[in-house]
Parts: structure tokens; C-alpha cells; sequence
């Protein structure tokens, strides 16, 4: 979601930020800010808008050299996107940037306006903010002012905060909300994501929940009882500043879609021994997945589709019986389920507040926990009581790809373990499906990335852009992989898509069916050609203008479609990577050509850290 970043040393800290700035972009956001210590105290630009904007204002008013500042790009969720709500909010003599949300913000502020405050903005940020200084006003104290209020807010949040009266010193907390602190030899950094600081320094310490820390220009500080100072004690990651940059590609969900077969393997190559599944690298003892009667799998969005995915295979694979749930709603429909149930928690980002109160609530229900995570030291990762990481490295576009094809590869493989190790398949079996995941799966993606299919798609899109509706068929396994296309078309492009399962559109969504109306099937599975290709053609006399995704061991009439997609089928693990590969390009080239932001779709958060 918004990101934070701060930064105090020995150089400006102006240039730091921007560049800091600028790598957060990616989260999504709607306004930006910087605030710095000058010669009169802290001084503040901000803008609703992009960091371009921000630049503009301060050329013509630029910020003072400084060598402690904090800055944050805003996804609002309490006031619209405008100047005066943009972060940072000063309230007396504190300055905060905020991430999350407020949740007792209304009667705070009630309680502060009877004390006088007066608010400038509608944010639940400045409340944050007045109630800190309220308290800095009484004990003038920044520990306990800040320790006070955390006592007070409720909900989720991470603060950057600056006292006018302690220069060169920046204070953080937070809660529910991610916070990095770094250090390098020109001073101490912190940030809401850790590809904001890797063009400075490749040392990390994750911030624990509710923990306070003091940065100065020399040392970082964990502020325990009484504000007695420990210093923090850094990681290094292995993560690199190329790895979140374009490599030579216009966008980065292009380059991530290309990604994939490389990151597929890494997922996977280092949970195979002897060509089995083994997750004793992540620490997963084998009896983990012994006797489970049942899973739960837990994620929103793109995560939830390839939850759907998993759900499959753990039923066809292992014959345990899965349900899938929104992470959003799992809370509002208690769990009736046996004791022993896993639960499996997905999140690229690893900081998914929807996803991460669902897995707190699994593990106070006395739940066994699995979370599919791709960002490293994130809170449901350290949460769960296994993680399995998807070692997809930074996703930068927002609309994701390699996260969810890592995901399902993963999610899969667990599907083959539970399988093995309670006697549904035998050896020579999983060896031959892991290894279809592990060969086939990403030398079918490759394939499908060929000029000639990127040609292809290219035509297809001209079809499909300028379109008011667009429908996804299919049955089965192929609905999943419907559902995650049309949410990828949608979220890119801003046309409406629907997933519909085939068999389901003659009993209401036909109405919608013209002449053009594009409506793709996906056919992976051969079983089921005969009934999609008929819901097909009930679209096709209709008018609508007919794409088939389909498996190339099926000889399909020409009558049957408007245009071919055809997939491999050397085994289901290449068909089914194939047609993801299909479905992506399909939405990234139609939203090139209507002319959208690919990498940061309007209104979109890259990673949602509020409920
Ligand atoms: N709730 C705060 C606001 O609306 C912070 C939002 C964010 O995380 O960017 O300003």
C-alpha cells in the first residue's frame, strides 16, 4: 500500500528520499510527501499526485539541504486524495508519516477538538499525529509520548515521526504495518519495503510489532522499557537493486512475465530431492503433513485464485478435502472443521492485512499454519508456523504474475507431498508429476513467449480493446485459471471481464452476449472439451466473437471459434503454465493498446495493508 521511507545522516537527505520514493511507487498511491529538519525547524512539500509533481513544486520552492527528512507516498483511505490530506501532518511541534489505518480515529478527534486541537485535514493520520503531540507536550519526553499513544490507537499502522526540537532523530513504531531499518556508512534509513532501500544498503532488521526505535545519523536504537536504548543487531539480503529494476523491458509486469519459468524453478529445485518433494529447507518435518482431514486455504485476490487452484489438486491429488476462503471474510463464517486442519495462508507480499488477521484468528482457533509467501521477513511469514517461500524475488507491477504462477507451482508440490507421504501416490508417479512441474512447466511458458506467439497476441488484443464486456469460460480446473484472467484484464486494462464457469452462463449472463461480445474459453483438460466447446458455440450464435485457449492434442472444428489459441500438451503441469502464459500477455497487451499505466493501475495498492 502507501510506503514510508526516512533517513538521517551525514549527506542531504532531499535526493535520498526521491530515489527512495520513486522505488515505492509501485505500491500504488495517490500523493507524496517529504518533511526535514531546516535552519527554522521542519519544513514540508507535498502534493496529490506523482513524485513528478512533487518534483515540479519543489523546484520552484525547494526544500532546504537537510540531513534528516521522512517521506511517504499516500493510498488514501480516510479523505480523498488532495494536497492537504497528502502525508506528512504536523500537529505542534510533531511531524508523522503514517501508514494504515486508524480504526478509533472519530472519537479521538472528538476527544482532541474538545482539547482544542484544530484538524487541517479529514485523515485519521493527523489525529495520530495531534494525539502524539498532545502527549509530547506533557511529559516532552518522544519515548513516552509515542509509547502512550500506541496504548490509546487502535488498528493498524507504522509511523515515522520527527520532534522540531530533536533534529538528526527519527522515531518509528508499528503495528499490523510493515517497517524496515537499515544502515549504511552515510547514516540510517528506514522503510516500509525493502526494495526502497537497496540502492542505499543491503543490511535489514525487521521491526517486531509494537517495538519503538530511535534512528540517529550514527546508530539505530530499539527503545525497550523506559526507553533504555539497545542497538539493533542487521541482516543482510540477498536481494539486489537490479532485481527490482525493468532489465530492458517497457514495464515491469513484462519482464516479471518473462520471469516466470526461471522463477518457477527456483521455487521448486530447491524442494526436490531425488525428485521428490522435500521441505526440509523451510523446515517442514514430514510429519507436518501426515493424517490432515482437512485444509483451509486463506488469501484475497490474485493469492485466492491460486488458493482455488491448490484447492483441486489437494482433492485430486491427496483426496483431502479443501476449502478455499477469502481471507476477508474467513472471520465472519467460523471454521467448522476438525481439529488438526491446515490452514494455508498466500501473500506475495507477506504483509496482506486481510490475510494476516485471518491467520492470527486460524492460529487462536488452535489451527496447524502454512503460509506461501514471497517477501522475505514480512509479518504473516514470520507469523505461521511453517513458511514456505515462492522465491518469485521482488514483483514490482502491481498486477501480479510471477507471484501467482509461484504460488500455484508451490501450493502444487504440497499437493504431491501430502499426497506421498499418506500413501496416494507412489513414487514413480509424484517423480513424474514433479518433474513435469519442475521441466515442462517452465519450457511451456518459454514457448509461449516466442515472437510468433507475442504476435498473436498482439492481434488478439486489437479485438478485445474497446470492448464494454468481456467473458472467460471454462470448467473445472479452467474456471480458476478464468477467474485469475479476468481479474488481470480488469485490473490492467479497466475493461470489464467476467469468469464465468461454462456451464453457468446460459442460466443468466448470455443476456449480455452481442454481436463482438469477446467471450475466450480455456480448455486444458480434455474431458471436459466437449461441454465447454458446446457453451461456446451457444455464445458464438449469439454473435459473440469467439477465442479458444485450447489443449493441441484436441482437433477442434474450424467452425467452432474465431480465432485458435493452441497449447501443449505434453502434460498437464506445460498445458495449464502455457495458457497462464496466454491469459497475461492477452491483458497486458490490451491495456499497451487502451493506453493504461500497466505497472500502477489506477486505484490499485500493490500490497494491501489495510482491512
Ligand atoms: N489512513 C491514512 C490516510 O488515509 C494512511 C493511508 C496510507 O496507508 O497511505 O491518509
Amino acid at each position: 500500500m502507501c510506503g514510508i521511507i526516512g533517513y538521517t545522516g551525514k549527506d542531504n537527505a532531499i535526493p535520498k528520499l526521491i530515489k527512495g520514493l520513486s522505488v515505492l511507487e509501485y505500491r500504488g498511491y495517490d500523493s507524496v510527501g517529504i518533511a526535514c529538519f531546516g535552519k527554522e525547524g521542519i519544513e514540508i512539500e507535498k502534493t496529490k499526485g506523482r513524485i513528478a509533481d512533487l518534483e515540479a513544486k519543489l523546484r520552484d520552492n525547494p526544500l532546504p539541504n537537510s540531513p534528516c527528512a521522512i517521506g511517504h507516498t499516500r493510498w488514501a483511505t480516510h479523505g480523498g486524495p488532495s494536497d492537504i490530506n497528502s502525508h506528512p501532518h504536523r500537529v505542534g511541534k510533531v511531524t508523522v508519516v503514517h501508514n494504515g489505518i486508524i480504526e478509533n480515529y472519530k472519537e479521538l478527534k472528538g476527544e482532541l477538538e474538545k482539547k482544542g486541537v484544530r484538524f487541517k485535514s479529514e485523515t485519521d493520520t493527523e489525529v495520530g499525529c495531534a494525539l502524539i503531540s498532545l502527549l509530547y507536550e506533557d511529559s516532552k519526553d518522544p519515548y513516552l509520548s509515542i509509547k502512550k499513544a500506541i496504548e490509546i490507537l487502535k488498528g493498524s499502522y507504522a509511523f515515522a515521526i520527527i520532534f522540531e526540537d530533536r533534529p538528526g532523530e527519527i522515531y518509528t513504531t508499528r503495528l499490523g504495518a510493515p517497517l524496515i531499518l537499515s544502515r549504511a556508512a552515510d547514516g540510517s534509513y528506514l522503510s516500509s519495503d525493502m526494495t526502497a532501500l537497496l540502492p542505499f544498503s543491503k543490511e535489514y532488521s525487521p521491526l517486531n510489532e509494537g517495538e519503538i526505535a530511535l534512528l540517529t545519523a550514527d546508530k539505530t536504537y530499539i527503545l525497550g522499557d523506559n526507553g533504555k536504548k539497545k542497538e539493533v543487531s542487521y541482516q543482510v539480503t540477498s536481494m539486489t537493486a537490479e532485481s527490482a529494476q525493468k532489465g530492458g523491458y517497457p514495464h515491469y509486469m513484462l519482464k516479471e512475465i518473462h520471469e516466470q519459468s526461471d522463477k518457477i524453478r527456483s521455487a521448486l529445485s530447491p524442494r526436490l530431492s531425488q525428485g521428490l518433494p522435500d521441505f526440509s529447507s523451510d523446515k517442514v518435518p514430514d510429519d507436518f503433513f501426515l493424517n490432515i482431514p482437512e485444509i483451509h486455504i486463506v488469501a484475497c485476490g490474485s493469492a485466492y485464485h491460486a488458493g482455488i487452484v491448490g484447492s483441486h489438486f489437494h482433492e485430486d491429488e491427496g483426496r483431502v478435502p479443501t476449502r478455499c476462503f477469502l481471507a476477508s471474510e474467513y472471520r465472519y463464517r467460523p471454521p467448522v472443521c476438525p481439529k488438526g486442519t491446515l490452514a494455508i495462508f498466500i501473500s506475495q507480499s507477506g504483509e496482506t492485512a486481510d490475510t494476516l488477521a485471518a491467520l492470527r484468528y486460524a492460529k487462536g482457533q488452535g489451527m496447524e499454519t502454512l503460509a506461501v509467501v514471497n517477501a522475505r521477513e514480512t509479518s504473516i511469514a514470520r507469523e505461521a508456523h511453517y513458511t514456505l517461500y515462492t522465491n518469485a524475488g521482488p514483483e514490482i507491477a502491481v498486477a501480479t504474475t510471477k507471484g501467482y504462477s509461484t504460488q500455484v507451482a508451490l501450493l502444487w508440490l504440497v499437493a504431491i507431498k501430502i499426497a506421498f507421504v499418506n500413501g496416494k501416490m507412489d513414487a514413480r508417479k509424484v517423480r513424474k508429476e514433479c518433474a513435469s512441474l519442475l521441466v515442462d512447466a517452465p519450457h511451456a511458458m518459454e514457448a509461449m513467449l516466442s515472437s510468433k506467439m507475442i504476435h498473436r497476441y498482439k492481434k488478439i488484443a486489437k479485438g478485445l480493446v474497446g470492448r464494454e464486456h468481456i467473458f472467460y469460460i471454462g470448467r473445472g480446473l479452467d474456471h480458476a485459471l478464468c477467474l485469475e484472467a479476468s481479474l488481470k484484464l480488469k485490473e490492467i486494462s479497466y475493461i470489464h471481464c467476467e469468469a464465468y464457469a461454462a456451464g453457468e452462463l446460459k442460466h443468466g449472463t448470455i443476456s449480455l452476449i452481442e454481436p463482438g461480445t469477446p467471450v475466450l474459453a480455456i480448455i486444458t483438460e480434455k474431458d471436459l472439451y466437449d461441454k465447454t466447446e458446446s457453451n461456446m458455440r451457444e455464445c458464438s450464435s449469439r454473435g459473440g466473437f469467439t477465442i479458444l485457449i485450447c489443449r493441441d492434442d484436441i482437433v477442434v472444428p474450424e467452425t467452432s471459434y474465431d480465432e485458435l489459441i493452441p497449447v501443449t500438451s505434453v502434460s498437464y503441469a506445460a498445458t495449464f503454465f502455457a495458457a497462464l502464459i496466454v491469459i497475461q500477455y492477452l491483458a497486458y497487451e490490451t491495456a499497451l493498446l487502451n493506453g493504461c499505466d500497466i505497472d500502477r493501475p489506477r486505484n490499485l495498492a500493490k500490497s494491501v495493508t489495510v482491512e
